[in-house]
C-alpha cells in the first residue's frame, strides 16, 4: 500500500499544483513557517504561519489524496500552505520542530 509520503515527491506535487503555488509553498517551508502536528502513513496535519495561522490536512481516501486548508483557497489543487506542509515532511528539508 502506498503511504501518504509517496504523494509528497516533487514530481507528484508539481503535477497537482501550479508552479507558482509550489514555489510559494517551498519558500514557506524553507522559512520554517510549518509546524507538523500529525504525520502518519495516511494523514498529515500541520499549521502554516502565513499572514495568519492556517491548518492544513492531507489524507488518503480509497487510494486518492484528499486535502483541505482553512484559507479556503484549496479546491481544484492544493494551496501554497498545503504545498509547504507536504514539503516540510521531506527529511533534511526543514529542521525538526522541537515543539
Ligand atoms: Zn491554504
Amino acid at each position: 500500500m502506498p503511504t501518504i509520503d509517496d504523494w509528497f515527491d516533487e514530481k507528484t506535487l508539481l503535477d497537482m499544483a501550479p508552479p507558482k503555488v509550489f514555489v510559494d509553498g517551498a519558500s514557506a517551508a524553507e522559512h520554517g513557517s510549518v509546524q507538523i502536528l500529525e504525520h502518519d502513513e495516511s494523514h498529515l496535519r500541520a499549521h502554516v504561519d502565513d499572514t495568519e495561522v492556517y491548518e492544513t490536512r492531507f489524507w488518503l481516501n480509497g487510494g486518492e489524496l484528499k486535502w483541505s486548508c482553512t484559507c479556503g483557497a484549496a479546491a481544484a489543487h492544493p494551496c501554497e500552505h498545503l504545498l509547504a506542509s507536504a514539503l516540510a515532511t521531506w527529511p533534511g528539508e526543514v529542521p525538526p520542530d522541537a515543539g
